[in-house]
Protein backbone atom coordinates (compact mmCIF):
# COMPACT_ATOMS: atom_id res chain seq x y z
CA UNK A 1 0.00 0.00 0.00
CA UNK A 2 2.58 2.15 1.17
CA UNK A 3 4.94 1.08 -1.79
CA UNK A 4 1.56 2.07 -4.25
CA UNK A 5 1.69 5.46 -3.00
CA UNK A 6 5.14 6.23 -3.06
CA UNK A 7 4.81 5.40 -7.01
CA UNK A 8 1.24 7.40 -7.47
CA UNK A 9 3.35 10.47 -6.07
CA UNK A 10 6.42 10.02 -8.37
CA UNK A 11 4.09 9.99 -11.04
CA UNK A 12 2.20 12.59 -10.34
CA UNK A 13 5.25 14.75 -9.96
CA UNK A 14 6.97 13.26 -13.34
CA UNK A 15 3.51 14.37 -14.81
CA UNK A 16 3.29 17.66 -13.18
CA UNK A 17 6.66 18.78 -14.28
CA UNK A 18 6.58 17.52 -17.80
CA UNK A 19 3.53 19.45 -18.15
CA UNK A 20 5.58 22.68 -16.80
CA UNK A 21 8.44 22.34 -19.06
CA UNK A 22 5.67 21.90 -21.86
CA UNK A 23 4.76 25.37 -21.81
CA UNK A 24 5.16 27.20 -23.76
CA UNK A 25 5.43 24.65 -26.47
CA UNK A 26 5.23 24.84 -30.33
CA UNK A 27 2.15 27.13 -31.97
CA UNK A 28 0.85 25.89 -35.24
CA UNK A 29 -1.25 28.46 -37.76
CA UNK A 30 -2.70 25.54 -39.90
CA UNK A 31 -3.51 26.25 -43.66
CA UNK A 32 -3.64 29.77 -43.21
CA UNK A 33 -2.82 31.95 -46.45
CA UNK A 34 0.21 33.62 -45.95
CA UNK A 35 0.92 37.71 -46.94
CA UNK A 36 4.78 37.42 -46.16
CA UNK A 37 5.68 40.66 -47.14
CA UNK A 38 8.40 40.09 -48.87
CA UNK A 39 6.73 41.06 -52.14
CA UNK A 40 3.82 41.40 -53.34
CA UNK A 41 2.51 37.42 -52.96
CA UNK A 42 -0.01 35.56 -50.92
CA UNK A 43 1.16 31.72 -50.00
CA UNK A 44 -2.22 29.61 -49.64
CA UNK A 45 -2.39 26.60 -47.93
CA UNK A 46 0.40 27.15 -45.13
CA UNK A 47 1.44 26.12 -42.00
CA UNK A 48 3.21 28.61 -39.95
CA UNK A 49 5.17 27.04 -36.93
CA UNK A 50 6.26 29.07 -33.84
CA UNK A 51 8.55 27.93 -31.17
CA UNK A 52 10.04 29.98 -28.15
CA UNK A 53 8.97 33.17 -29.81
CA UNK A 54 10.38 32.80 -33.42
CA UNK A 55 8.63 31.30 -36.49
CA UNK A 56 10.66 27.98 -37.03
CA UNK A 57 8.74 26.60 -40.11
CA UNK A 58 6.55 27.95 -42.96
CA UNK A 59 5.27 25.02 -45.57
CA UNK A 60 2.34 23.37 -47.28
CA UNK A 61 0.21 22.71 -44.99
CA UNK A 62 0.48 18.85 -46.53
CA UNK A 63 4.42 18.58 -45.68
CA UNK A 64 4.80 20.38 -42.54
CA UNK A 65 4.25 17.84 -39.74
CA UNK A 66 3.05 19.64 -36.56
CA UNK A 67 4.29 17.75 -33.14
CA UNK A 68 2.13 16.21 -31.08
CA UNK A 69 0.67 18.39 -27.94
CA UNK A 70 1.03 21.73 -30.03
CA UNK A 71 -0.94 24.33 -29.86
CA UNK A 72 -3.10 24.70 -33.36
CA UNK A 73 -5.17 27.60 -34.75
CA UNK A 74 -7.08 27.12 -37.87
CA UNK A 75 -6.01 29.25 -40.34
CA UNK A 76 -8.82 27.65 -43.06
CA UNK A 77 -9.81 31.01 -45.40
CA UNK A 78 -7.62 33.27 -43.29
CA UNK A 79 -4.85 35.31 -43.41
CA UNK A 80 -1.68 36.26 -42.00
CA UNK A 81 0.23 39.31 -41.77
CA UNK A 82 3.24 40.55 -40.08
CA UNK A 83 2.55 42.30 -36.43
CA UNK A 84 1.87 46.32 -37.27
CA UNK A 85 4.23 48.84 -36.52
CA UNK A 86 2.53 52.61 -35.41
CA UNK A 87 5.39 54.92 -35.72
CA UNK A 88 4.39 57.60 -34.50
CA UNK A 89 2.90 57.12 -30.88
CA UNK A 90 2.29 59.18 -27.46
CA UNK A 91 0.99 57.74 -24.38
CA UNK A 92 -1.81 59.04 -21.92
CA UNK A 93 0.28 58.22 -19.27
CA UNK A 94 3.63 60.57 -20.66
CA UNK A 95 1.34 63.50 -19.35
CA UNK A 96 -1.82 63.26 -16.98
CA UNK A 97 -2.26 59.63 -16.74
CA UNK A 98 -1.13 57.83 -13.92
CA UNK A 99 2.08 55.60 -14.39
CA UNK A 100 0.25 52.55 -13.40
CA UNK A 101 -2.07 52.38 -16.60
CA UNK A 102 0.84 52.09 -19.14
CA UNK A 103 0.63 48.41 -19.31
CA UNK A 104 -2.85 49.04 -20.20
CA UNK A 105 -2.01 51.44 -23.00
CA UNK A 106 0.24 48.65 -24.27
CA UNK A 107 -2.32 46.24 -24.19
CA UNK A 108 -4.86 48.44 -26.18
CA UNK A 109 -2.06 48.40 -29.25
CA UNK A 110 -1.76 44.52 -29.08
CA UNK A 111 -5.73 44.37 -29.07
CA UNK A 112 -5.49 46.07 -32.61
CA UNK A 113 -2.65 44.00 -34.27
CA UNK A 114 0.14 46.89 -32.93
CA UNK A 115 3.57 44.75 -31.95
CA UNK A 116 6.00 47.39 -32.52
CA UNK A 117 5.95 51.21 -31.66
CA UNK A 118 8.30 54.33 -32.16
CA UNK A 119 7.11 56.45 -28.79
CA UNK A 120 7.65 60.51 -30.39
CA UNK A 121 8.39 62.00 -26.86
CA UNK A 122 10.47 60.33 -24.64
CA UNK A 123 10.12 60.32 -20.85
CA UNK A 124 12.61 58.32 -18.51
CA UNK A 125 9.12 56.14 -17.70
CA UNK A 126 9.46 54.92 -21.10
CA UNK A 127 12.87 54.09 -21.27
CA UNK A 128 12.06 51.64 -18.28
CA UNK A 129 8.95 50.12 -20.02
CA UNK A 130 11.41 49.32 -23.11
CA UNK A 131 13.19 47.31 -21.08
CA UNK A 132 10.81 45.64 -19.68
CA UNK A 133 9.08 44.89 -22.67
CA UNK A 134 12.27 43.77 -23.96
CA UNK A 135 12.55 41.23 -21.09
CA UNK A 136 8.99 40.31 -21.18
CA UNK A 137 8.28 41.53 -17.72
CA UNK A 138 5.32 42.94 -19.21
CA UNK A 139 2.65 42.44 -21.94
CA UNK A 140 4.31 45.11 -24.72
CA UNK A 141 4.66 45.80 -28.00
CA UNK A 142 8.50 45.69 -28.99
CA UNK A 143 9.09 50.03 -28.11
CA UNK A 144 11.56 52.59 -29.42
CA UNK A 145 11.62 55.60 -27.32
CA UNK A 146 13.17 59.05 -29.27
CA UNK A 147 14.28 61.42 -26.97
CA UNK A 148 11.78 64.15 -25.15
CA UNK A 149 11.17 66.81 -27.59
CA UNK A 150 13.88 69.68 -28.38
CA UNK A 151 12.04 72.62 -29.09
CA UNK A 152 13.19 76.52 -28.78
CA UNK A 153 10.20 77.18 -26.04
CA UNK A 154 8.95 76.10 -22.91
CA UNK A 155 7.08 72.69 -23.55
CA UNK A 156 6.16 69.33 -21.68
CA UNK A 157 8.46 66.47 -21.99
CA UNK A 158 11.26 68.70 -23.23
CA UNK A 159 14.62 69.26 -23.95
CA UNK A 160 14.38 73.91 -24.18
CA UNK A 161 17.52 74.85 -26.44
CA UNK A 162 18.00 78.09 -26.88
CA UNK A 163 22.04 77.88 -27.02
CA UNK A 164 24.25 76.20 -28.93
CA UNK A 165 26.37 74.26 -26.12
CA UNK A 166 22.67 73.43 -24.06
CA UNK A 167 21.72 71.77 -27.46
CA UNK A 168 24.96 69.80 -27.58
CA UNK A 169 24.71 68.76 -23.93
CA UNK A 170 20.64 67.60 -24.71
CA UNK A 171 21.83 65.70 -27.63
CA UNK A 172 24.84 63.61 -25.08
CA UNK A 173 22.61 63.49 -22.47
CA UNK A 174 19.73 61.74 -24.79
CA UNK A 175 22.32 59.82 -25.68
CA UNK A 176 23.36 58.42 -22.45
CA UNK A 177 20.64 57.69 -21.34
CA UNK A 178 19.57 55.65 -23.80
CA UNK A 179 16.81 57.14 -26.05
CA UNK A 180 17.02 55.87 -30.00
CA UNK A 181 16.46 58.74 -31.70
CA UNK A 182 16.28 62.79 -31.33
CA UNK A 183 13.67 64.24 -31.75
CA UNK A 184 13.19 67.75 -33.09
CA UNK A 185 9.51 70.08 -32.58
CA UNK A 186 9.26 73.92 -33.03
CA UNK A 187 10.89 77.08 -32.68
CA UNK A 188 14.67 76.12 -33.20
CA UNK A 189 16.83 78.83 -34.40
CA UNK A 190 18.84 77.77 -37.50
CA UNK A 191 22.23 77.78 -35.39
CA UNK A 192 20.45 75.17 -32.83
CA UNK A 193 19.14 72.91 -35.06
CA UNK A 194 22.14 72.70 -37.00
CA UNK A 195 24.36 72.11 -33.48
CA UNK A 196 22.03 69.27 -32.64
CA UNK A 197 22.23 68.30 -36.24
CA UNK A 198 26.32 68.09 -35.68
CA UNK A 199 26.12 66.36 -32.06
CA UNK A 200 23.65 63.63 -33.08
CA UNK A 201 26.04 62.73 -35.90
CA UNK A 202 28.87 62.97 -33.63
CA UNK A 203 26.74 60.38 -30.93
CA UNK A 204 25.75 58.04 -33.85
CA UNK A 205 22.05 58.41 -33.04
CA UNK A 206 19.49 59.69 -35.83
CA UNK A 207 17.31 62.83 -35.68
CA UNK A 208 13.65 62.47 -35.95
CA UNK A 209 10.82 64.65 -35.56
CA UNK A 210 9.23 68.07 -37.02
CA UNK A 211 10.38 70.10 -39.29
CA UNK A 212 9.46 73.98 -38.42
CA UNK A 213 8.62 75.90 -41.94
CA UNK A 214 9.85 79.33 -40.25
CA UNK A 215 12.80 78.43 -38.31
CA UNK A 216 14.04 75.31 -40.40
CA UNK A 217 12.17 74.60 -43.54
CA UNK A 218 12.62 71.69 -45.92
CA UNK A 219 15.41 72.32 -47.56
CA UNK A 220 17.91 72.82 -44.15
CA UNK A 221 16.04 69.15 -42.53
CA UNK A 222 16.58 67.43 -45.98
CA UNK A 223 20.29 68.79 -45.78
CA UNK A 224 20.41 67.45 -42.39
CA UNK A 225 19.09 63.77 -43.68
CA UNK A 226 16.07 64.27 -40.73
CA UNK A 227 13.75 61.95 -40.74
CA UNK A 228 10.67 64.45 -41.40
CA UNK A 229 6.69 63.39 -39.83
CA UNK A 230 4.01 65.32 -40.73
CA UNK A 231 5.16 66.20 -44.37
CA UNK A 232 6.17 69.17 -42.23
CA UNK A 233 7.06 72.22 -44.18
CA UNK A 234 6.45 70.59 -47.70
CA UNK A 235 3.32 72.72 -48.81
CA UNK A 236 5.48 75.75 -47.63
CA UNK A 237 8.32 74.67 -50.04
CA UNK A 238 5.99 74.24 -53.27
CA UNK A 239 5.21 78.42 -52.99
CA UNK A 240 7.29 80.35 -55.60
CA UNK A 241 9.55 82.94 -54.79
CA UNK A 242 6.67 85.40 -56.00
CA UNK A 243 3.90 84.60 -53.87
CA UNK A 244 2.53 87.34 -52.35
CA UNK A 245 1.53 85.18 -49.62
CA UNK A 246 4.03 83.07 -47.36
CA UNK A 247 1.82 81.84 -44.41
CA UNK A 248 2.65 78.46 -43.52
CA UNK A 249 -0.67 75.41 -42.82
CA UNK A 250 2.06 73.06 -41.32
CA UNK A 251 2.42 72.88 -37.25
CA UNK A 252 0.83 75.16 -34.87
CA UNK A 253 0.53 77.53 -37.52
CA UNK A 254 -2.13 75.79 -39.55
CA UNK A 255 -3.99 77.08 -36.86
CA UNK A 256 -3.68 80.98 -38.21
CA UNK A 257 -6.69 80.95 -41.01
CA UNK A 258 -4.72 84.06 -43.22
CA UNK A 259 -2.08 81.13 -43.44
CA UNK A 260 -4.44 79.17 -45.78
CA UNK A 261 -4.45 81.59 -48.46
CA UNK A 262 -1.07 80.43 -49.44
CA UNK A 263 -2.86 77.00 -50.45
CA UNK A 264 -4.04 79.21 -54.13
CA UNK A 265 -0.33 79.92 -54.96
CA UNK A 266 0.92 76.44 -54.33
CA UNK A 267 3.45 75.66 -57.39
CA UNK A 268 2.25 71.74 -58.29
CA UNK A 269 4.60 71.01 -60.66
CA UNK A 270 7.48 71.14 -57.81
CA UNK A 271 6.46 68.09 -56.34
CA UNK A 272 8.29 65.19 -58.40
CA UNK A 273 11.87 67.57 -57.49
CA UNK A 274 10.91 67.76 -53.43
CA UNK A 275 10.28 63.88 -53.64
CA UNK A 276 13.02 62.86 -55.66
CA UNK A 277 15.53 65.08 -53.16
CA UNK A 278 13.29 63.64 -50.29
CA UNK A 279 14.34 60.02 -50.93
CA UNK A 280 18.29 61.13 -51.79
CA UNK A 281 18.37 62.57 -48.03
CA UNK A 282 16.32 59.96 -46.30
CA UNK A 283 13.99 57.92 -47.85
CA UNK A 284 11.66 57.65 -44.75
CA UNK A 285 8.94 59.85 -44.09
CA UNK A 286 5.72 59.45 -41.72
CA UNK A 287 3.07 61.76 -43.23
CA UNK A 288 0.68 61.18 -40.69
CA UNK A 289 -2.41 61.73 -43.02
CA UNK A 290 -5.70 60.82 -41.49
CA UNK A 291 -4.96 63.10 -38.25
CA UNK A 292 -4.48 65.78 -40.76
CA UNK A 293 -7.08 64.88 -43.06
CA UNK A 294 -9.76 64.09 -40.43
CA UNK A 295 -9.02 66.95 -37.90
CA UNK A 296 -7.54 69.93 -39.66
CA UNK A 297 -8.90 69.08 -43.89
CA UNK A 298 -12.63 67.60 -42.77
CA UNK A 299 -12.40 69.57 -39.21
CA UNK A 300 -13.91 67.33 -36.95
CA UNK A 301 -17.85 68.40 -36.06
CA UNK A 302 -19.74 67.12 -32.53
CA UNK A 303 -21.65 64.43 -34.54
CA UNK A 304 -18.29 63.15 -36.00
CA UNK A 305 -16.15 62.72 -32.30
CA UNK A 306 -19.72 60.93 -30.82
CA UNK A 307 -19.47 58.17 -33.58
CA UNK A 308 -15.70 57.43 -32.79
CA UNK A 309 -16.14 53.63 -31.39
CA UNK A 310 -12.76 54.65 -29.58
CA UNK A 311 -14.04 57.86 -27.55
CA UNK A 312 -14.70 55.39 -24.70
CA UNK A 313 -11.69 55.25 -23.55
CA UNK A 314 -11.51 59.18 -23.15
CA UNK A 315 -12.21 60.64 -19.65
CA UNK A 316 -15.01 63.73 -20.26
CA UNK A 317 -12.66 65.91 -19.32
CA UNK A 318 -10.05 65.12 -22.14
CA UNK A 319 -12.93 64.66 -24.37
CA UNK A 320 -14.52 68.36 -23.15
CA UNK A 321 -10.94 70.04 -23.70
CA UNK A 322 -10.24 68.68 -27.64
CA UNK A 323 -13.94 69.07 -28.80
CA UNK A 324 -13.18 72.67 -27.53
CA UNK A 325 -9.97 73.03 -29.33
CA UNK A 326 -12.03 71.59 -32.48
CA UNK A 327 -15.11 74.03 -32.27
CA UNK A 328 -12.71 76.91 -31.89
CA UNK A 329 -10.37 75.76 -34.52
CA UNK A 330 -13.21 74.69 -37.06
CA UNK A 331 -15.51 78.11 -36.04
CA UNK A 332 -12.02 80.19 -37.42
CA UNK A 333 -10.86 77.58 -40.14
CA UNK A 334 -10.14 78.21 -43.88
CA UNK A 335 -13.37 77.72 -46.06
CA UNK A 336 -13.97 74.21 -47.24
CA UNK A 337 -12.42 74.37 -50.70
CA UNK A 338 -8.84 75.49 -49.24
CA UNK A 339 -9.29 72.34 -46.83
CA UNK A 340 -9.99 69.93 -49.52
CA UNK A 341 -6.58 71.49 -51.45
CA UNK A 342 -4.64 70.97 -48.53
CA UNK A 343 -5.89 67.07 -47.92
CA UNK A 344 -5.56 66.49 -51.89
CA UNK A 345 -1.63 68.02 -52.16
CA UNK A 346 -0.68 66.38 -48.78
CA UNK A 347 -2.11 62.95 -50.88
CA UNK A 348 -0.15 63.88 -53.79
CA UNK A 349 3.31 64.61 -51.84
CA UNK A 350 2.72 61.29 -50.06
CA UNK A 351 2.69 59.54 -53.31
CA UNK A 352 4.66 61.22 -55.12
CA UNK A 353 7.54 60.34 -52.60
CA UNK A 354 6.53 56.72 -53.15
CA UNK A 355 6.19 56.60 -56.53
CA UNK A 356 10.22 57.88 -56.69
CA UNK A 357 11.07 55.31 -53.99
CA UNK A 358 10.91 56.69 -50.57
CA UNK A 359 9.72 54.52 -47.87
CA UNK A 360 6.06 55.85 -46.56
CA UNK A 361 5.67 54.79 -42.95
CA UNK A 362 2.60 54.45 -40.96
CA UNK A 363 2.19 56.51 -37.92
CA UNK A 364 -1.18 57.48 -35.97
CA UNK A 365 -0.23 60.23 -33.27
CA UNK A 366 -2.19 58.81 -31.03
CA UNK A 367 -3.58 59.23 -28.33
CA UNK A 368 -3.66 63.36 -29.45
CA UNK A 369 -7.20 64.73 -30.24
CA UNK A 370 -9.45 61.77 -29.31
CA UNK A 371 -7.60 59.24 -31.53
CA UNK A 372 -6.75 55.96 -29.98
CA UNK A 373 -3.68 54.28 -30.90
CA UNK A 374 -4.21 50.72 -32.83
CA UNK A 375 -7.61 51.80 -33.88
CA UNK A 376 -6.67 54.77 -35.79
CA UNK A 377 -3.44 53.11 -37.27
CA UNK A 378 -5.73 51.63 -39.03
CA UNK A 379 -7.67 54.31 -40.37
CA UNK A 380 -4.07 55.64 -41.40
CA UNK A 381 -3.59 52.81 -43.62
CA UNK A 382 -6.87 53.16 -45.45
CA UNK A 383 -5.87 56.92 -45.98
CA UNK A 384 -2.42 56.00 -47.86
CA UNK A 385 -4.29 53.57 -49.49
CA UNK A 386 -6.91 57.04 -50.61
CA UNK A 387 -3.17 58.97 -51.17
CA UNK A 388 -2.83 56.62 -53.97
CA UNK A 389 -0.81 53.71 -52.33
CA UNK A 390 -1.69 50.08 -53.02
CA UNK A 391 -3.28 47.81 -50.67
CA UNK A 392 0.51 46.44 -50.45
CA UNK A 393 2.33 49.58 -50.24
CA UNK A 394 0.23 50.50 -47.35
CA UNK A 395 0.66 47.61 -45.10
CA UNK A 396 4.42 48.05 -46.09
CA UNK A 397 4.08 51.04 -44.35
CA UNK A 398 3.58 49.45 -41.12
CA UNK A 399 5.26 46.19 -41.22
CA UNK A 400 8.53 46.08 -44.02
CA UNK A 401 9.30 49.93 -44.24
CA UNK A 402 9.07 49.90 -40.09
CA UNK A 403 11.54 47.46 -39.79
CA UNK A 404 13.89 48.84 -42.39
CA UNK A 405 13.93 51.87 -40.87
CA UNK A 406 14.90 50.23 -37.39
CA UNK A 407 17.97 48.14 -38.88
CA UNK A 408 15.79 44.91 -38.14
CA UNK A 409 14.76 43.38 -41.21
CA UNK A 410 16.75 40.04 -40.57
CA UNK A 411 14.65 39.44 -37.25
CA UNK A 412 11.24 41.31 -38.32
CA UNK A 413 8.49 43.14 -40.44
CA UNK A 414 7.74 39.85 -42.74
CA UNK A 415 7.05 36.78 -42.13
CA UNK A 416 9.55 34.32 -42.58
CA UNK A 417 11.86 30.95 -41.33
CA UNK A 418 13.95 32.41 -37.85
CA UNK A 419 11.77 35.71 -37.65
CA UNK A 420 10.18 37.40 -34.54
CA UNK A 421 6.54 35.66 -34.12
CA UNK A 422 4.45 38.82 -34.15
CA UNK A 423 1.82 37.92 -36.39
CA UNK A 424 -1.89 38.81 -36.79
CA UNK A 425 -4.47 36.80 -37.87
CA UNK A 426 -6.62 38.25 -40.39
CA UNK A 427 -10.31 36.95 -41.50
CA UNK A 428 -9.64 38.27 -45.38
CA UNK A 429 -7.00 39.59 -47.30
CA UNK A 430 -5.46 42.85 -47.11
CA UNK A 431 -4.05 42.59 -50.04
CA UNK A 432 -7.42 43.05 -51.60
CA UNK A 433 -8.88 45.95 -49.13
CA UNK A 434 -6.67 47.26 -46.68
CA UNK A 435 -9.31 47.60 -44.42
CA UNK A 436 -10.03 44.08 -44.07
CA UNK A 437 -6.72 44.73 -41.19
CA UNK A 438 -9.89 45.62 -38.73
CA UNK A 439 -10.73 42.27 -39.80
CA UNK A 440 -8.91 40.46 -36.93
CA UNK A 441 -9.13 36.75 -35.51
CA UNK A 442 -5.95 36.75 -33.09
CA UNK A 443 -3.07 38.16 -32.86
CA UNK A 444 0.72 36.86 -31.80
CA UNK A 445 3.02 38.98 -29.74
CA UNK A 446 6.30 37.50 -29.41
CA UNK A 447 5.26 33.83 -30.00
CA UNK A 448 2.10 34.26 -27.67
CA UNK A 449 -1.33 34.08 -29.53
CA UNK A 450 -4.70 35.80 -28.12
CA UNK A 451 -7.51 34.90 -30.19
CA UNK A 452 -9.64 38.15 -30.57
CA UNK A 453 -12.60 37.46 -28.11
CA UNK A 454 -9.80 37.33 -25.49
CA UNK A 455 -8.55 40.72 -26.55
CA UNK A 456 -11.83 42.50 -27.15
CA UNK A 457 -12.43 41.83 -23.54
CA UNK A 458 -8.88 43.55 -22.57
CA UNK A 459 -10.76 46.31 -24.76
CA UNK A 460 -13.81 46.04 -22.03
CA UNK A 461 -12.02 46.19 -19.24
CA UNK A 462 -10.03 48.69 -20.17
CA UNK A 463 -12.12 51.05 -21.45
CA UNK A 464 -14.04 52.15 -17.90
CA UNK A 465 -10.21 52.33 -16.22
CA UNK A 466 -9.23 55.27 -18.69
CA UNK A 467 -12.77 56.85 -18.67
CA UNK A 468 -12.16 57.29 -15.31
CA UNK A 469 -8.27 58.17 -14.85
CA UNK A 470 -8.61 61.36 -13.68
CA UNK A 471 -11.37 61.22 -11.49
CA UNK A 472 -8.57 61.96 -8.69
CA UNK A 473 -7.54 65.26 -9.95
CA UNK A 474 -8.76 68.60 -9.98
ZN1 LIG B 1 3.34 63.40 -32.22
Amino acid sequence: MKKTMLLLSILLIAISSAAKTKTPTTVAFVDVNVVPMDKERVLPHQTVMVRNGAIVEIGDVKRIKIPAGAQRIDGTGKFLIPGLSDMHVHLFTDDDFPDALAEDEFKIMIAHGVTTIRLMTGTPEQLALRGKSAKEEITAPTIYAASPQFTGRKSSNAYVVTTELDARTAVRESKQAGYDFIKVTTFLKPEIYEAIVDEAQKQNIRVVGHADSRSVGLARALKARQQIEHLDSYLEALLPETSPVKGSVSDIYLYNPKNWESLDYLDESKIPELARLTVQSNPFVTPTLHLFKFTFGKGRTEESFKAQSDLRFYPQKTIDLWMGVSRKYLSAAAPIEKREKYITIRNKITKAIYDAGGRVMAGSDTPEWLMLYGHTLHLELIDLRDAGLSNYAALEAATRNPALFFGTLDKTGTIEKGKQADLVLLEANPLEDIANTQKRAGVMLKGRYYPQPELNQWLDEIAPRFQHALDDQK
